[in-house]
């Protein structure tokens, strides 16, 4: 998707390091941490929200993602978070679940 700032990581064109990657998903930290660990797990296909989303089994790989990721750093307690929507608080229109943990600063 042209313009879409998480198609362009995806692509690499910012270099973003990934700390995990799937087949279906990958995941970085958030450039603009709201938490000690904020990461983002964003799927390779662009999705503009969950409003837009009809593929069922994206959201498990997706939650799954999480899973692994989290496990993978030694992540046991964590929250999940999709904001869905500008007055929710969504500003990347492209689907992504928030992993926060630690001191959270909100
Ligand atoms: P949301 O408000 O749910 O759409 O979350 C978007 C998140 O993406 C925010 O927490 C931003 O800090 C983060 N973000 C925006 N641009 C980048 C980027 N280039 N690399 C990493 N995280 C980003």
């Amino acid at each position: 998707m042209d313009n879409c700032v998480f198609c362009k990581i995806i692509n690499g064109e910012f270099g973003t390091e990934f700390v995990y990657e799937n087949e279906y998903a990958v995941v970085f930290k958030d450039i603009n941490p709201k938490a000690e660990v904020h990461l983002l797990v964003v799927p390779r296909k662009h999705v503009e929200s969950l409003n837009e989303l009809d593929d069922e089994a994206l959201l498990g790989k997706l939650m799954m993602a999480v899973k692994d990721v989290t496990k993978k750093l030694g992540i046991k307690s964590y929250k999940t978070l999709i904001n869905t929507g500008k007055e929710a608080g969504q500003e990347v229109f492209h689907l992504h679940i928030h992993i926060l943990s630690g001191q959270m600063h909100f």
